[in-house]
């Protein structure tokens, strides 16, 4: 996946044909994420609110967006980015993420995005929350600013059942003491979205300190099947 910066595609890494879409050759089709539940924005054919968005609020967020569905194409570039030290690849899947917060209509005050344990950096060297939050501002026209810090170091969530993700994720935020959110619309950047635990625990925490709204943007989302009517 480690391809030369702004020469190969950054899927498949062939050879880019002039007329490209932000760093996509033509031959590799992406999973756009283009019918989803209304809410949190997690995947379903026929779109529609999925269980846990229809008559209630389950989701301590307000909405969540997403440019891909999570699988095929997409799966080895979120790899990359959270395992691969690609550091170069959020300058183009930023430009995606752009696109779906245009679309969606809602005007940020905060631009910020979900923190890893200090341990979890070091080790890894970059938080790719960040890195794309960093890429994405200046096509939105914000500032990323840090507003959250993570206490707990939480085990890996990706193979856990949904209550044992929400058990683990809970407590592992803090708003940052300088952090002034009251009455404030907050844009929330993660790379993907699944059950939606961790976005929703920074949401939770936001909105103690008393934000407004806050809108999560990921880069993928899961696929979900929709309520039958
Ligand atoms: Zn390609
Ligand atoms: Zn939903």
């Amino acid at each position: 996946m480690l391809y030369p910066d702004g020469i190969t595609c950054i899927v498949c890494g062939g050879e880019l044909d002039r007329d490209t879409k932000y760093g996509v050759c033509e031959r590799c089709a992406l999973p756009y994420n283009t019918s989803f539940c209304p809410v949190c924005g997690r995947h379903s054919k026929l779109g529609g609110y999925c269980d846990r968005c229809k008559g209630k609020r389950d989701f301590s967020f307000d909405i969540a967006r997403a440019p891909f569905v999570f699988g095929d194409g997409i799966e080895g570039v979120v790899h990359a980015l959270k395992y691969g030290n690609a550091r170069w690849l959020p300058k183009y899947l930023a430009q995606f993420m752009a696109d779906s917060y245009f679309e969606c209509g809602q005007n940020a005050d905060i631009l910020t995005f979900v923190p890893l344990h200090r341990k979890r950096e070091k080790k890894r060297g970059y938080n790719q929350a960040a890195l794309l939050s960093a890429q994405l501002a200046p096509l939105i026209e914000k500032e990323p600013l840090p507003i959250l810090t993570r206490i707990k170091d939480t085990k890996n969530l990706a193979r856990m059942k949904r209550d044992a993700r929400l058990k683990e994720i809970e407590g592992a935020f803090e708003l940052l003491p300088e952090a002034d959110v009251a009455d404030k619309n907050i844009l929330l950047i993660d790379d993907v979205l699944t059950a939606g635990a961790t976005a929703g625990e920074c949401a939770r925490v936001l909105k103690g300190g008393g934000a407004k709204s806050v809108f999560v943007l990921t880069l993928a989302t899961s696929v979900i099947r929709p309520v039958l009517q």
